[in-house]
């Protein structure tokens, strides 16, 4: 009998130690293969085999296994190849570190029938994982430069210090801008509050090609010069092809973005290749198809999204992890529509006890197999402290948490709101300059106000000196822009319905 002790894999013949490791899942079984280390007629003691590992195992000729748990399909593999084995317990799969499902392993020799077979697909599933841990180094949480603190219409610089600096002390480093974001202000707040003030090593940044911003090859070229100069860096860590869907990645592709973007990574002005996305899942397949080189894919994940049919969070997160590209999560609280939440929502969440509305929005994007990065649009000193004190050790939605969120969901679903993030992409090509999320936002409060006249206020407010719902002339430009493909232009009329009769 194998004793395993303090290890949790060992492989003995008699009373000889052949091999032992601390190492967890199935990289000790691929260090005895790769080391050559000669285990035929050996026994192995092992914490979890699943079918991965006892094809594994088959592979290196052991004539014995003893593990802890063996699910039905390690069973079956040992069985078929003549192997004696003993489990302490006995389960139907098994799943991933977080418990929401299958081992990614095991997911990686689900079509495998032969052993040498499974040796490649387990070997490129380890390493396919491990490279995806180095595109993206650091902790799981990123700060999106989009929604900063103001004072009247300035950016609060100070704030902004303050918010770069609780940050950055907590162990965080990943920064997200883009040229349109924040009215074209963001990249330069980035340039005052990070790039000036911290050595290059203390943060990561992203900045993206916005379509809006080119028209040529030439173009390209000219906008990211100047968006590095802006930015008051000399590379970008990453850089996105922005908002990536049907409607704009043929223009990406006429303009030779992509092979741009690879030449500028070359040059070292770019040290990753990615692309944000805004459309269905089969259309970021194709995408992914066609630019294999792409090392990371950000895309909308969040609870109420997750299983919605246009936006379909989870069926897109399944085609990147298929591609095995890593994961960056933008609107984990859809635009703070996860965090002020309509009063049922916001009873189930608060029943647990456990944090902010925001607190369980991000876990559960945080928590998803493949995601490997959590981006957080903060305005205020406020919004950071709450994120970071349960980022700081950041731990997955348990099953009780789960279901609270999922209900919260449900309940979301039934009532009548716009799903706007206000990400303000329609702003600027609007020639009537109708200020669409301000106005949506304020259709969406009316449940929380209660007071119909209070959101007239904030009508008359935001449409001051600026474009009413009723002003549209239905030109459809910002629906063409739209990332969440709204129907802009009918909820303007029912707005103009709503605030103005
Ligand atoms: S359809 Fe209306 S809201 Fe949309 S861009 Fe045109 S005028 Fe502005
Ligand atoms: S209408 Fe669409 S583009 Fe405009 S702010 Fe809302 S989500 Fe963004």
């Amino acid at each position: 009998m194998a004793e395993r002790g303090a290890y949790n894999c060992l492989f003995s013949r008699g009373e000889e130690l052949l091999f032992a490791s601390r190492k967890s899942g199935i990289a000790p079984l691929l260090d005895v293969i790769d080391s050559r280390i000669d285990v035929v007629g050996a026994t192995a003691a092992d914490k979890i085999v699943g079918k991965a590992a006892a094809l594994l195992y088959v592979f290196m000729g052991v004539s014995r296994v003893e593990a802890d748990v063996l699910s039905e399909a390690g069973e079956e593999v040992l069985r078929t190849y003549g192997i004696a084995y003993s489990a302490k317990v006995r389960t139907k799969r098994i799943v991933n570190r977080r418990g929401d499902d299958i081992c990614p392993m095991e997911r990686a020799v689900e079509c495998v029938r032969s052993p040498k077979e499974a040796v490649t697909a387990v070997s490129a599933a380890l390493r396919q994982i491990r490279r995806n841990m180095e595109v993206i180094k650091g902790k799981n949480f990123g700060f999106g430069l989009m929604r900063l603190p103001t004072i009247g219409e300035e950016i609060d610089y100070a704030q902004v210090k303050q918010m770069v600096d609780e940050f950055i002390g907590a162990g965080f480093s990943y920064f997200d801008t883009a040229k349109g974001y924040h009215g074209e202000r963001s990249e330069a707040a980035f340039r005052e509050c990070v790039a000036k003030r911290y050595p290059r090593d203390r943060f990561t940044i992203t900045d993206k090609l916005s379509q809006n911003y080119f028209e040529s090859e030439e173009d390209i070229r000219k906008c990211f010069e100047e968006q590095l100069e802006t930015c008051g860096v000399e590379y970008f860590d990453y850089y996105f092809m922005h908002a990536q869907g049907r409607n704009n990645y043929p223009k990406y592709k006429r303009c030779r973005a992509y092979e741009i973007a690879k030449e500028l990574k070359a040059e070292g002005k770019i040290r990753h290749i990615g692309f944000s996305f805004h459309d269905t899942a089969d259309y970021l397949d194709m995408i992914l198809r066609e630019q294999p080189e792409v090392e990371l894919v950000q895309i909308q994940l969040n609870y109420i999204d997750f299983e919605d049919p246009k936006i379909q969070s989870r069926r897109c997160l399944e085609v990147c992890r298929k591609h095995g590209k890593p994961v960056v999560v933008m609107e984990p609280v859809k635009g703070g529509r996860l965090v002020n939440l309509p009063k049922e929502a916001e009873k189930i969440l608060s029943g647990l006890h456990g944090g902010s509305a925001a607190s369980y929005a991000i876990r559960f994007a945080a928590g998803q197999e493949g995601v490997r990065m959590v981006l957080s649009g903060m305005s205020n000193l406020e919004q950071l402290r709450d994120n970071l004190s349960f980022m700081r050790d950041f731990r997955p939605l348990d099953e009780k948490e789960r279901a609270a969120v999922e209900a919260a969901a449900e309940s979301m679903r039934v009532q009548d709101v716009i799903p706007c993030t206000g990400c303000a992409y329609c702003v600027a090509g609007c020639p009537k300059r109708i200020p669409i999320p301000d106005l949506f936002a304020d259709m969406n409060g009316r449940e929380q106000w209660q007071d119909r006249e209070e959101g007239k206020r904030r009508y008359e407010a935001h449409t001051r000196g600026k474009g009413r719902a009723s002003d549209c002339i239905r030109c459809g430009k910002c629906e063409q822009i739209c990332p969440q493909h709204l129907p802009v232009r009918e909820f303007l009329q029912k707005t103009a319905k709503t605030f103005e009769t």
